[in-house]
């Protein structure tokens, strides 16, 4: 018997159903941005980077000339910022960051060639300057790395004799830019790690892996439906619950009863379209699938090859109630309480027609 099969899987679990990736309404609206995860590290260096140019300006130029160099000192970190902020998708970012960067520390050193006597306050501006590519603005280390010990030798070249002191000073501060950049780098790869992990439980359902009820209400169903409507599409709810449930856990058992959801869920997502349509656990042994881009014909051979599956491979039966909306971009849009309402209603008639087979109905039909 199939169903013994399944409730042997208990230490097997089914594979999960996949995720509707490219029409996830989340990801959507809030595309990863590794530049945010940082920026807390990166708005006081900027703003010790815009303290140290002022300071190189004031030292470099006489007083007639230090707006114009404020002003230029302002475009780069205006620049820089930009970069900093940008999305971390975004193409030529990291290298601009870099390349501002490097502009930067190359000008300060002509400046330095250029303005011997104030030692002092370049030296005080230039050990700041140099924290900045460790900071992740350039995004990446080990460029970063390279800028600023390439600005430190240039640095040390200009020296008229070689000084132990200065050299010490600058090694140390490359090596502890490099280890606490390391170490920057490595917390924000953990917590955009576990950024990605919690907001991917927080809209699954524990046991089978599909999406929760919250996902539901809150994003997809309201998500999908305006999609379908600004496009003038089809949208299909399937809701399906499985026939005498309790039978099964009365008779081997709630583990026994888990196994079997794990696998009627893996059975929704491999029968269903990867990264387009979307299984969420509905209730207990309930469970709903969204289809987008699916008319009603659509809908009933999809529930009509469901039904068949699990009679073959667990052995057991499910009822099904098909809900279409025709959605056009001039009329009003389905709520979509009323769509996950109809299917309800439709499988509620399944099951009052003995179980075990399809009722479906365009949503203004009903
Ligand atoms: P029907 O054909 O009318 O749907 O009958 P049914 O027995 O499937 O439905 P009923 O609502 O009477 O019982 C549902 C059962 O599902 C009762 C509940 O204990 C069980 N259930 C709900 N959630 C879980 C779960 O997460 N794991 C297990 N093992 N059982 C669950
Ligand atoms: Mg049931
Ligand atoms: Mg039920």
């Amino acid at each position: 018997m199939h169903l013994h099969h399944a409730i042997d899987d208990i230490r097997k679990p089914a594979p999960l159903p996949l995720p509707a990736h490219s029409h996830d309404p989340q990801q959507e609206a809030a595309p990863p941005r590794l530049a945010s995860a940082c920026g807390t590290h990166t708005w006081p260096l900027l703003a010790l980077h815009a303290g140290a140019s002022a300071v190189f300006a004031a030292a470099l130029l006489p007083p007639a000339g230090w707006p114009l160099a404020l002003a230029c000192c302002l475009l780069i970190l205006a620049m820089l910022l930009r970069a900093v902020r940008a999305p971390a998708a975004q193409p030529g970012r990291a290298a601009s960051g870099t390349a501002l960067l490097a502009l930067d520390l190359v000008v300060f050193l002509l400046c330095y060639a250029l303005r011997e006597t104030d030692a002092g306050w370049h030296a005080t501006a230039f050990c700041i300057l140099l924290a900045a590519p460790y900071a992740g603005i350039t995004r990446q280390l080990l460029g970063g790395a390279g800028l600023a010990v390439a600005a430190s030798l240039a640095w040390l070249g200009l020296q008229d004799d070689f000084q132990a002191g200065n050299a010490a000073t600058l090694l140390l501060l490359n090596l502890t830019g490099l280890c606490a950049g390391h170490c920057q780098q490595r917390q924000r790869r953990e917590q955009v790690l576990q950024h990605a992990v919690l907001a991917e439980q927080a809209v699954r359902d524990h046991l089978t892996g599909c999406y929760n009820r919250r996902y539901l209400d809150e994003h997809l169903l309201g998500a999908e439906l305006a999609r379908s409507q600004r496009h003038g599409l089809c949208l299909t709810a399937i809701l399906c619950d499985l026939d005498h449930f309790k039978r099964i856990n009365d008779a081997h058992g709630h583990a026994a009863g888990d196994a079997v959801l794990r696998t009627f869920a893996g059975l929704l997502g491999n029968a269903t379209r990867r990264g387009i349509d979307s299984v969420v656990r509905h209730g207990g042994e309930e469970f709903l699938l969204i289809l987008p881009e699916t008319d009603l014909a659509g809908g009933v051979r999809l529930a009509e090859r469901l039904r068949d599956g699990l009679a073959q491979h667990i052995g057991t039966t499910a009822s099904f109630g098909v809900a279409s909306v025709a959605c056009a971009p001039g009329r009003p849009a389905p709520g979509a309480a009323a769509l996950v309402a109809a299917a309800d209603r439709l499988l509620y008639q399944a099951k009052h027609a003995g179980r075990n087979c399809v009722r479906a109905a365009m949503l203004d039909a009903l």
